[in-house]
């Protein structure tokens, strides 16, 4: 093993303590890259649910009425815990998802700068004084922790979707249920070992793993948890919101996309292919907010495919991510292999010409060739449905007022790029696009300074932030009389 045995925990973290699954029951957790096991951990359900809520329940008091510097101090030694053993948990991190070890400890530091920031910004939750309408009456607006938040995660960054997360809650003065991807629970399992490390008071932070329909229903009905926060497919999304909804409880959703990356003609080309490999082949195409479709000007089309193959063929190297000089790990799965493989299939049947990749690489592991296909049309599934996977698809564009309509034209509106070097169309585009977070001549823009969240069906609140902090935060206003002023 490449990492401290120790953080392999076949065990769930509830109320500071490690426990089984009430049945006995586990989930095998394999490696992608390699189809060999790593571990079982519990397959837990309703019950063990109640228990970590009631958990987290008891923990919110003593964690709400510490000062925000109390906890700030707590959440830094968390952080401190986890710097202290980032190359284990990177290596960790590749083994159960499969991204290249250099993006696992990018991943893994982004992480502890969300929690990091939120250490701090929980110290700037600021309230009002409004002038009163009532001579002898004040009026006083502050702001309260929503209470216990449950929070279910994907496998795509199994470390900072759960810290950006943990990070904002904590710092709100909420304490947090966390149900991780039946793929990843690991990278999740270790922020308990990190918790114990740091000397957090159990009960704050409590992490199950099994049923995910039952952990999240019961998340929903519990009447001690108040807040869900998912990142996710739109299906599950939408299940959890109206679940939640039933409870009238506070909700945030990250889910799907379905990019546009935008290149027009008066665009740098050179930078606008390195936007478009980072974008589109980051974590080998599955983030929400990689490149789905690359729409690029006719009068660049040529020269940009040609430009956009070279840097494909000289950066994208498959493989084992635990090993030097690999960028392009295995999908995280068989389902995920063969949605992409359809969508090449799909696109190749409507007329898409391949210009490189389009099959499985390699015999264990599941790996799928960058690819590029050129000649896409709207009519094909990779215009319409998220790929989440190395497939780049470049369609032909004229007019700005066309490729507004095009990019637009999509249930999702979470991420778009664009490249240009007109200030004005800069604006005009800003201004028109139907999304949450824009990328103008920028590939990849996340930070923990700033919000992330989409809008349509690509979801509901942002992380991230100052604003991400109010999604854990309920505002209460009191009027003060009987002042005899
Ligand atoms: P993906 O397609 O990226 O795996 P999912 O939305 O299926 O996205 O999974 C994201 C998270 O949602 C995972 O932790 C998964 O276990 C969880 N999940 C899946 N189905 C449900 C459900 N019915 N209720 C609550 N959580 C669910």
């Amino acid at each position: 093993m490449s990492f401290d045995p120790a953080l392999i925990k076949n065990a769930n973290f509830i109320d500071g303590t490690w426990i089984s699954a009430n049945s006995g029951e586990t989930l095998g957790v394999t490696n992608p890259a390699t189809w060999e096991p790593i571990g079982e951990v519990p397959n837990c359900g309703r019950d063990e649910t109640k228990k970590a809520i009631s958990a987290a329940h008891k923990a919110l008091k003593p964690w709400k009425k510490l000062t925000a510097e109390a906890r700030s101090e707590h959440m830094h030694k968390l952080c401190d815990a986890i710097m202290e053993q980032i190359a284990d948990l990177a290596a960790l991190l590749t083994t159960e998802m499969g991204k290249p070890l250099a993006e696992a400890k990018g991943e893994i530091a982004l992480g502890v700068k969300y929690i990091r920031f939120y250490a701090e910004e929980g110290k700037r939750v600021y309230g009002d004084t409004i002038p009163s309408p009532w001579a002898d009456r004040r009026i006083l607006v502050t702001k309260e922790p929503v209470g216990v938040a449950g929070a279910i995660t994907p496998w795509n960054f199994p470390n900072s979707m759960i810290a950006r997360k943990l990070g904002a809650a904590l710092a709100a003065g909420c304490t947090i249920v966390i149900k991780p991807s039946e793929f990843t629970p690991y990278s999740a399992l270790a922020f308990g070992v990190m918790a114990e490390k740091a000397g957090l008071p159990g009960g704050v932070i409590n992490i199950l793993t099994g049923n995910a329909a039952e952990i999240g229903a019961e998340m929903c009905e519990n009447p001690d948890l108040r807040k869900i926060t998912f990142t996710g497919s739109t299906r599950v999304g939408k299940l959890l919101a109206a679940q939640a909804g039933q409870h009238m409880k506070k909700i945030s959703m990250e889910l799907g996309g379905n990019a546009p990356f935008i290149v027009f003609d008066d665009a740098d080309l050179d930078k606008a292919v390195a936007g478009a490999i980072a974008s589109k082949f980051r974590n080998s195409g599955q983030t929400c907010v990689c490149a789905n479709r690359i729409y690029v000007q006719a009068g660049v089309y040529e020269a940009f495919a040609e430009k956009l193959k070279a840097a494909m063929d000289a950066d994208l190297i498959p493989g084992n991510g635990l090993e030097t000089g690999i960028t392009q790990g295995p999908l995280i799965n068989e389902a995920a292999l063969e949605k992409v493989d359809s969508h090449v299939k799909d696109a190749l049947e409507k007329g898409g010409s391949l210009k490189a990749g389009g099959s499985r690489v390699g015999s264990a592991g599941t790996f799928f060739a960058p690819t590029l296909i050129a000649n896409a049309t709207p009519d094909m599934r990779v215009a319409q449905e998220e790929t989440f996977g190395p497939l780049a698809a470049l369609f032909k564009f004229e007019t700005e007022d066309e490729i507004v309509a095009l990019a637009n034209n999509t249930e999702y509106g979470l991420a778009c790029y664009f490249y240009t070097s007109d200030l004005g169309r800069s604006f005009r585009m800003m201004e028109q696009l139907e999304y949450g977070l824009v990328g103008v001549n920028e590939g990849v823009i996340t930070t923990e300074v700033a919000p992330f969240g989409g809008v349509k069906d690509s979801g509901i609140g942002n992380e991230g932030s100052k604003y991400g902090l109010d999604d854990y935060l309920n505002i209460k206003y009191s009027c003060i009389g009987g002042l005899g002023l």
